[in-house]
């Protein structure tokens, strides 16, 4: 009786492996037939400046039109990508849609913004990566000074000297670079104060108990000073409440991002925003 307890447990364990294995395959099955068949398409998220109240950016975000299972997050596709190696045509897509976007606003007359867009550590250490980004601004016409790409800390500190000498490359040719999440990875201050960064974004996880966390209060007007002090500017990523929002505002952050402003919202909804805006004195 023990033994055939134990035989089945052990059939049990090994089922529920091969679901897991048959679940990884499909799901990536299913994202090389989505990037071949356009079910990616991306949000835009506005970043504010708090003194002005302008748009002065906007974020692209990916999302997956499953054609079953209906939209699907980042959060539960990207991984997988970055490990099989899909976000490298993926994350091409994102960034030549991005381009394409931000310059056909530009061309509607609209103010003129950033676009800032994700790049996973496995895109930054492609060989070719560098052209992938060049071409991506030939293709769009959109100046390279209107781009931004953010990267994470884990990214950065893999191997600083080749990251420096990667975004300087860039830098070069005008795009700028942010630090997304900053400080939930393992940054140097030495290496961060040699890295060509225009901006860090303070990680959400520090914004959400503002209110409640001295703690957290503590590290936000900490990030503040420090960037500002290296001459980057700070902004605040997941602002979500007034409470959060006054914060940022009396420690002179200098930019938001969060549901307090905006979700990320489809292209034609960011293009009202900038239309409204483009119409402010
Ligand atoms: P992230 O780059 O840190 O983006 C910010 C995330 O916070 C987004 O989630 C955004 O929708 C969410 N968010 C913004 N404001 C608020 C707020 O006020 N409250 C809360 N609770 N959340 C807020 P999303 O779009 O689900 O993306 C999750 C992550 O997936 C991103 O984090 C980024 O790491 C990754 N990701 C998204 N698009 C791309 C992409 O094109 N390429 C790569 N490599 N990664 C991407
Ligand atoms: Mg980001
Ligand atoms: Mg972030
Ligand atoms: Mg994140």
């Amino acid at each position: 009786k023990a033994k055939e307890a134990g035989r089945d447990g052990f059939q049990f364990y090994t089922a529920e492996m091969n679901t897991k294995v048959h679940e990884r395959l499909a799901l990536q099955e299913a994202m090389r037939h989505g990037i071949a068949h356009c079910e990616f398409y991306l949000l835009y998220q506005p970043q504010v400046d708090l003194q002005t109240g302008r748009i002065f950016a906007v974020e692209a975000l990916v999302r997956w039109k499953h054609p079953t299972q209906g939209v699907i997050s980042p959060v539960h596709f990207i991984p997988l990508a970055e490990e099989t190696g899909l976000i490298v045509p993926l994350g091409d897509w994102v960034l030549n849609e991005a381009c394409r976007q931000n310059k056909a606003w530009q061309d509607a007359g609209l103010s003129p913004v950033n676009v800032s867009v994700n790049v996973s550590g496995r895109q930054f250490h492609e060989k070719n990566w560098i052209c992938r980004v060049t071409r991506a601004l030939r293709e769009s016409g959109m100046e390279a000074r209107y781009l931004e790409l953010e990267l994470t800390e884990s990214l950065l500190m893999r191997n600083v000297d080749q990251a420096i000498a990667t975004m300087k490359e860039l830098q070069a040719l005008g795009v700028h670079f942010a630090i997304d999440d900053f400080g939930t990875g393992y940054s140097s201050l030495s290496a961060l104060k040699n890295l060509p960064v225009a901006r860090l974004k303070i990680d959400q996880s520090f914004i959400r108990n503002l209110a409640r966390d001295e703690n957290d209060r503590g590290i936000a007007a900490a990030v503040i000073s420090l960037g500002q002090r290296l001459n980057m500017r700070v902004i605040a990523e997941g602002v979500e409440t007034d409470e959060q929002f006054a914060f940022l505002h009396d420690n002179h952050c200098d930019e938001i991002q969060g549901y307090h402003f905006s979700r990320p919202i489809k292209s034609k909804a960011i293009e009202d925003l900038l239309r409204s805006q483009t119409a402010m004195p």
